[in-house]
């Protein structure tokens, strides 16, 4: 055991499964005192998350987006590895900046602040900082003269999970020239472009629609006097498998670098959230209550009605880390925790455990037959769960367990000042 902050940590000398973990643990617990659900946190899962990001684009600095997950271990990891951050509001520059890291290391990526919280950033020399309208200029230009600002344009995937350009980016043609001559005008300095094609990208090619856009803006910027060295590509990288994946997106990017930025003196940033937050973050949940009902509950089909189908109430739902069903528009599937005897299957829902019927988890799932004190283990629970949960109905967070291996302990961690 050792310690990353206030939590400790669990050093293992071999490399291990996480799933076989997770029943190690859960065997070990005793239901009658503590069948509560839990995480199990690999972190040699995100180090290697943040190695494949070097390996395959390594010319782009990431600037982890906090708001996809503050879970303090998974920050003080990635300030140690050298990692950049996005944070959009005081809080998080506040969680940031207190496990060591300098200022020069946050991006403010949110483009319409609280005047208090760019005093904030101000105090603590946060300068780089985002904006898509002229009303943040002067803003910016009243509080905060050491600014350092970066446009956001909108290019949007509309086929993301979660397009974020209705809310954020200004047009790229229509209006963001209009907005760095009104930088211009105000006195402000701009320092580059950026934008983010929406989380959960399925389009690589949104990526180099903005990065052309991106290049002829810096052009435009230039010819106002500004230095425009910065080009932040944003989020949209996915955290696990996906049918679009990472490195075909990197791909893209990289070639789209190539054609519209070559040779580049440019400082290359990315925003990636669910890419680090995802996988590490493996749920174990207790089913807490099963009842048997006829299939035809559960299908609304009648001439099911003579078999039998189950209602599970597992103690973590959509009040808590499956939030994410509603927030983020995903669907996880999990499975029971340990393999079962029988291969036959009956249709089944799994319920979140609060009075609510909107906390449903997974409807109409074929699934073989489990008891009271069973576990479901749902992978790939660590973007936009916690970060957005609550307590609603008195039903506590999963607890998080740590792990990682004592080699990657001894030769990566150990030593960082942020530990
Ligand atoms: C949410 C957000 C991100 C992270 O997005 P992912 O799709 O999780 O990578 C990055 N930048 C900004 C400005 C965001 O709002």
């Amino acid at each position: 055991m050792e310690l990353i902050g206030n939590d400790k940590v669990g050093i293992l000398s071999e490399k291990f499964d996480v799933k076989q973990l997770a029943r190690d643990i859960a065997t070990n617990k005793d239901l009658q005192l503590n069948d509560s659900s839990f995480m199990v946190v690999s972190i040699d899962k995100i180090i290697e998350r943040f190695q494949l990001w070097k390996q395959q684009l390594p010319m782009i600095e990431p600037f982890y987006a906090v708001k996809c997950n503050t879970d303090p271990v998974l920050v003080r990891i990635l300030a140690t590895l050298g990692c950049g951050f996005d944070c959009a509001s005081r809080e998080e520059i506040d969680i940031v900046m207190n496990t060591g890291v300098t200022a020069d290391r946050l991006i403010y990526a949110n483009p319409c602040k609280t005047r208090s919280f760019i005093a904030h950033a101000m105090q603590r020399d946060v300068r780089m900082m985002t904006f898509d309208n002229a009303e943040e200029l002067v803003k910016v230009a009243k509080l905060h003269p050491n600014a350092e600002m970066i446009l956001r344009i909108a290019v949007s995937d509309p086929t993301a999970t979660c397009p974020l350009n209705l809310k954020f980016g200004c047009d790229p043609v229509l209006v963001a020239p209009q907005l760095l001559k009104k930088a211009y005008d105000e006195g402000v300095n701009v320092v580059g472009i950026s934008f983010h094609v929406g989380s959960g990208c399925n389009d690589a090619t949104a990526y180099k629609v903005a990065l052309q856009h991106a290049k002829n803006l810096c052009e435009i910027g230039e010819g106002f006097g500004f230095k425009m060295d910065i080009i932040d590509m944003g989020g949209g990288f996915p955290g696990s498998e996906h049918k679009n994946s990472f490195e075909n997106i990197a791909q893209v990017i990289r070639e789209a670098i190539d054609e519209f930025f070559p040779d580049t003196e440019k400082r290359l940033i990315a925003e990636p959230g669910r890419f680090f937050a995802a996988a590490p973050f493996s749920l174990v949940a207790n089913i807490i209550h099963a009842t048997e009902v006829p299939a035809s509950k559960i299908t609304k089909n009648e001439k099911d009605g003579g078999d039998s189908g189950y209602m599970y109430y597992i103690n973590d739902g959509v009040y808590g880390s499956f939030n994410c069903i509603l927030f983020d528009h995903v669907h996880p599937t999990g499975g029971p925790l340990f393999d079962q005897d029988s291969d036959q299957k009956f249709v089944s829902t799994i319920w979140g455990p609060t009075c609510d019927s909107l906390d449903l988890v997974e409807d109409k799932k074929m699934m073989c037959k489990l008891q009271v004190g069973d576990w479901m283990y749902y992978p790939d629970m660590g973007a936009y769960t916690i970060a957005a949960s609550t307590t609603f109905n008195g039903f506590a967070r999963p607890s998080m367990i740590y792990v990682m291996t004592e080699n990657v302990w001894n030769s990566k961690i150990k030593d960082s000042r942020h530990i």
